[in-house]
């Protein structure tokens, strides 16, 4: 977590927990429009007033970023541009403003109003330039058209990302290295590229265990992914975090201080927040239905939980319905350093010097390892202290199993 400062939030979320049809894959907080139990502009009018009643408690002052999320923003219509608007006015002042955007909803009206309105940059869901695999995995657009939205977007001005997923089913191979390099060649400067992940749940999950569907295995998802970082590379964007590539400048301010322990605050269904003790304090002043945290707690982690109708009719002060972690000193440096190697920049001196006092020889001998295992690189005379080697790209989980094991203690569970 930051360390200077008020510890107020630096990053803004909001959550729009609405898409005009469900994908099959999807396990994120959204429904069907057919099934919201709130009208939508609604909803984003009440997320408005609990914005308002922060801003007036000086809780937004320190923001620099915002993010409206979801679910599928765009589906808001011409209320999107006025929770921008809101947003911008609210928060901050703001120097990076993203919604995301799925390709059948951003007309380019939209587009431009949410511009006029403050948004800099939109995130558009693509995951694929295969019409085939888009109808499959239930997607509404078809690649035309998401590639229509990248190129009206990159003309109004925006900073422009694309979402790309690997492991698709019927994705055929080498498919995906073409399909981030033409997404690049339309004008995205920053691209997210994620393995598809199969939910039980959800109707792919269960055509996958009923073996009506059969999707890609772990090597050949490894092998695509490798593909298309090398196609993004060759196309002048960088890595900069395990699933983040951009131009240089473009990189998200937003997601980076998620990555740099940041405090942030979300607003809405299933939107979380970090806060240190203090600022969780000072923020149940303004929700005293969070519950109070106890004394060994450095660091709050929680989650909305509440039904969209429940947000937007009941005012902040009485909005129950949260899951509340707390992290002690300890867990929460174990976080800072598993977020810190998700990022090319690594662990920082910094950073390093405070694992050193806290955890001593537990957490040099794990960099020992890491480094030993060929996941880690130690500095020369950098400003990092270690960063993830190229190979650790696609043994992740090994690299923040090492350093979230040198927490011992569990987050204690508030609500
Ligand atoms: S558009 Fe996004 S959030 Fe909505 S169902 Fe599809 S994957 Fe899920």
């Amino acid at each position: 977590m930051s360390r200077d400062g008020t510890g107020l939030p630096k990053a803004l979320y909001l959550h729009v927990p609405f898409c005009k049809k469900r994908c099959s894959y999807c396990d994120f907080e959204s429904r069907a429009l057919s099934e919201a139990d709130v009208d939508p502009s609604r909803y984003a009018r009440a997320l408005v007033e609990k914005l308002a009643t922060l801003s007036d408690a000086g809780f937004l002052r320190d923001c620099e970023t915002a993010y409206i999320g979801g679910g599928t923003p765009t589906v808001l219509g011409e209320a999107l541009p006025r929770l921008v608007e809101s947003v911008a006015g609210l928060a901050g002042p703001l120097a990076e403003l993203t919604f995301e955007a799925n390709p059948e909803s951003a007309t380019p009206r939209l587009l431009e109003t949410a511009r006029d309105a403050g948004a800099t940059r939109v995130s558009i869901g693509v995951q694929s330039l295969d019409d085939a695999v888009l109808a499959r995995i239930g997607r509404l657009h078809t690649a035309a058209e998401a590639l229509e939205a990248l190129r009206v977007a990159d003309g109004l001005g925006y900073r422009v990302s694309a979402d790309l997923m690997a492991g698709l089913p019927g994705a055929r191979a080498g498919a995906l290295a073409r399909h981030a390099k033409t997404l690049v060649e339309h004008g995205a400067s920053h691209v997210s590229l994620y393995p598809l992940e199969v939910h039980g749940q959800t109707p792919l999950g269960r055509a996958v265990s009923r073996g009506s569907v059969e999707v890609p295995g772990e090597d050949e998802v490894a092998e695509e992914l490798e593909g298309a970082a090398s196609a993004l590379e060759a196309g002048g964007l960088h890595r900069y975090e395990i699933a983040s590539f951009a131009r240089e400048g473009q990189e998200s301010l937003h997601n980076r201080h998620y990555w740099d322990g940041a405090p942030y605050l979300g607003l809405g269904q299933g939107a979380s927040s970090m806060l240190s003790r203090g600022a969780y304090a000072r923020l149940r002043e303004v929700v005293p239905t969070l519950p109070e945290a106890p004394r060994e707690v450095a660091r709050l982690r929680f989650t909305c939980t509440s039904t969209p109708h429940r947000i937007a009719r009941t005012p902040l002060r009485s909005l129950s319905g949260f899951s509340v972690e707390g992290l002690t000193e300890a867990s929460a440096l174990a976080e800072d350093l598993m977020l810190a190697v998700r990022c090319t920049t690594g662990i920082s001196r910094e950073l390093d010097a405070r694992a050193r006092r806290a955890f001593g020889v537990a957490y040099q001998g794990a960099c020992a390892r890491l480094v030993e295992l060929g996941l880690l690189e130690e500095a020369g005379n950098g400003a990092w202290a270690y960063r993830p080697s190229r190979s650790a790209w696609l043994l992740s989980n090994e690299l923040f199993g090492a350093f979230w094991a040198l927490a011992p203690d569990e987050p204690v569970q508030l609500a």
